[in-house]
């Protein structure tokens, strides 16, 4: 689904360079659950910002499902809307919406009406298990309860790809591994493949696939045998 080889970038300010990344690849199938692991300073949002569309100003190529992905802007603006969804590690909802209105929101932007956004909305919160809370706003949810809704508005469109930072970096274990593993089992039902950066090893055991970066390299690649991938 995602393939990147040689990817490079390099960040100078002044006469100081940093060479972020020094040439990574991987190849990501559909429906994968991966976890970009390693230390701050490593590289993981630089590198999670290339595969997330939202830097053209890097060395290497990217492709997705076998289509090279340009250079240009408007053309990953493009692709990024219709293909991507991105998940934050402080869930960036709109405080003043509802559950219901903040999942919807993407929506808007397709040309949809309101009954095919309704059930679009409805299918996704019976799917994170929000059912009981769409009326709600943010701030009278729990954490947990929060990054599910960041879930589900990430998914509402029907990304191939979701690309997540940090997203259990504010949640207590029991609840980190509830998002995890929610995050990976609607990707093997929706085939939705998840690229997730974390440093944070409790979480990487409950991915398809562990990239672990050191120093703008990737060290290390472990298959994670105990979670089934769809497809
Ligand atoms: P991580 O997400 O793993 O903490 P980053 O991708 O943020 O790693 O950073 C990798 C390296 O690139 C670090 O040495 C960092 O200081 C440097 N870096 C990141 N962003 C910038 C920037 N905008 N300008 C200069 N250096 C940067
Ligand atoms: P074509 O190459 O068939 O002329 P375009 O480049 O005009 O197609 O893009 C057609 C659609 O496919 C656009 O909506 C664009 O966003 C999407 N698209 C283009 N390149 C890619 C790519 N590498 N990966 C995913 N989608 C892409």
């Amino acid at each position: 689904m995602l393939r990147f080889e040689n990817i490079r970038k390099s960040y100078t300010t002044g006469d100081v360079t940093v060479d972020a990344l020094k040439g990574v690849a991987a190849h990501i199938h559909a429906g994968e659950t991966v976890s970009l692991c390693g230390p701050s300073g490593s590289g993981k949002s630089t590198l999670l910002n290339i595969c997330g569309l939202l830097d053209e100003r890097y060395q290497g190529e990217i492709w997705i499902n076998d289509r090279p992905i340009p250079k240009q802007k408007s053309a990953l603006t493009q692709i990024r809307r219709e293909k991507l969804g991105f998940i934050f590690q402080r869930y960036n909802l709109i405080p003043v919406m509802s559950v219901f209105e903040n999942i919807e929101y993407p929506l808007l932007m397709l040309n949809l009406n309101k009954q095919q956004r309704m059930d679009r909305v409805v299918e996704i919160v019976h799917k994170v298990g929000l059912k009981d809370h769409i009326s709600k706003r943010p701030d009278q949810l729990s954490g947990g309860q929060q990054q599910r809704v960041a879930i589900a508005r990430a998914l509402v469109k029907k990304p191939e790809l979701v690309i997540a930072d940090e997203p259990t970096a504010n949640l207590d274990t029991p609840t980190a591994n509830m998002v995890m593993d929610l995050m990976r089992d609607l990707g093997n039902d929706m085939g939705t493949t998840f690229i997730i950066a974390t440093h944070d090893h409790r979480m990487t055991d409950r991915c398809h696939r562990v990239l672990n970066l050191a120093d703008g390299h990737i060290t290390e690649q472990l298959q994670q045998a105990d979670n089934r991938r769809a497809g």
